[in-house]
């Protein structure tokens, strides 16, 4: 299993505590980590009002803070090239990856400037969600700084300022799953969201009761118009709700798709409810341990993206069939898609086998192989140091 990432990084405090030394000189006043993730199952639902089933990944982005006197901002990632440094007026305006941290410290309105180091064990652009687990990690870091205990509601208050931030100053629409499982994920559970009242409750997933483990394969793969489609894909899930008379999809009745004359439309929404009955189904197969019940919800969510909501690419679709060819249960692409990562629910002892054998099929085609992890439901946001 040498090959698969475990993703426990004890020791990515202690290496972003130096950077920092390196890059600014002293010490941080604290270190604050946040968690990437993987979505089981309920995808492209959460813009919907619908249903999700998250967990956190053991992976995660770490910042270490430093309060300022004055009002200048400087921020270096171990994960890209540059700085960004700027003042506590400019940080609307700054370009690129520094805005998913600036637009963090804008939503919070911070008056006084920080020193801040990233250094990150999430794959980034690889459908894990390093996006939210850098505004998280930025805001659990600031928050604590100005002294806010990190209960519940203040959990719940800096995921919606993350959302905010990457939405309004990093400029890319999300729609909430990201940044709440980030900051509320049970630690060795999933998180069921329900996004038509936001409300949320620990589903244990015991895997290892069936001998089962979730391979997650990260095709390395992004193509250029993922956003643009994620943006369409939104547009054309609002138009869907507006002729069927309801505020967000999910809200609509089970089979009402069926009522919309519009091919591309009727099959937009017949994905988002088909896949919040199936956020429930396997919910249940879960809870009776069903793990075969699973795998069919997994390929069905799967079937339903590739062909409804039309945001799979071939990288995915081999990812998938190659690992149920090799033995997993059920397989589906996870994240928004067009590339990003594949999850696959796989007997432990067959887990070495899939990756193995989906790294033969991707050079067989002549594509860099991909990268594999096996993700552990893990820890929300918090201080570490
Ligand atoms: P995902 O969230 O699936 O990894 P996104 O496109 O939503 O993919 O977010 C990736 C972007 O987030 C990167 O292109 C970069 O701008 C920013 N980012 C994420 N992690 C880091 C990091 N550790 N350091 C600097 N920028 C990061
Ligand atoms: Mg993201």
């Amino acid at each position: 299993m040498d090959h698969l990432d475990p993703g426990t990084t004890p020791w990515m405090a202690a290496r972003v505590g130096k950077a920092f030394e390196q890059a600014y000189g002293g010490t941080p006043d604290l270190v604050a980590r946040a968690p990437g993730r993987v979505n089981l199952i309920g995808e492209h639902t959460d813009y919907n009002g619908g249903r999700c089933l998250p967990l956190a990944l053991p992976h995660a982005t770490y910042v270490a803070a430093r309060r300022r006197e004055d009002d200048r901002v400087r921020i270096s990632s171990l994960t890209v090239e540059g700085e960004w440094t700027g003042s506590t007026k400019d940080l609307a305006a700054a370009p690129g990856w520094a805005s998913y941290v600036t637009g963090v410290l804008w939503v919070l309105e911070v008056e006084r400037g920080f020193d801040l180091v990233i250094a990150s064990s999430v794959p980034v652009g690889s459908g894990l969600s390093s996006s939210a687990a850098l505004e998280c990690a930025v805001a659990v870091a600031v928050d604590a700084l100005h002294g806010h205990p990190l209960d519940d509601v203040r959990r719940r208050h800096l995921a919606a300022a993350c959302m905010r931030a990457e939405s309004e100053i990093a400029g890319a629409p999300t729609g909430g799953m990201d940044q709440l499982v980030a900051m509320l994920a049970p630690d060795g559970d999933a998180l069921l969201i329900d996004f038509h009242d936001d409300s949320t409750r620990p589903v244990p997933v015991p895997l290892q009761e069936g001998g089962l483990q979730l391979l997650v394969i990260d095709t390395g793969v992004r193509h250029a118009l993922a956003d643009g489609a994620y943006a369409a894909r939104r547009r054309e899930c609002e138009a869907a709700a507006h002729l069927l008379g309801v505020p967000t999809l999910a809200r609509a009745s089970e089979d009402s798709w069926s009522r919309l004359s519009d091919d591309v439309l009727m099959r937009r929404a017949r994905h988002v409810l088909t896949e919040c009955e199936r956020v429930d189904t396997a919910d249940q197969a879960i809870i009776e341990g069903e793990w075969a019940e699973l795998g069919a919800v997994l390929d069905a969510s799967h079937a339903s993206l590739a062909h409804d909501f039309e945001v799979s690419c071939a990288e995915l679709d081999v990812a998938v069939e190659t690992a149920r060819a090799a033995g997993a249960l059920g397989a589906r692409m996870t994240g928004g898609g067009f590339g990003g990562s594949v999850i696959a629910l796989a007997p432990a002892d067959r887990v070495t086998d899939v990756a193995a054998t989906v790294a033969a099929a991707y050079a067989a085609r002549g594509w860099s192989s991909p990268t594999f992890l096996v993700a552990e439901p893990s820890a929300p946001a918090g201080v570490v140091g």
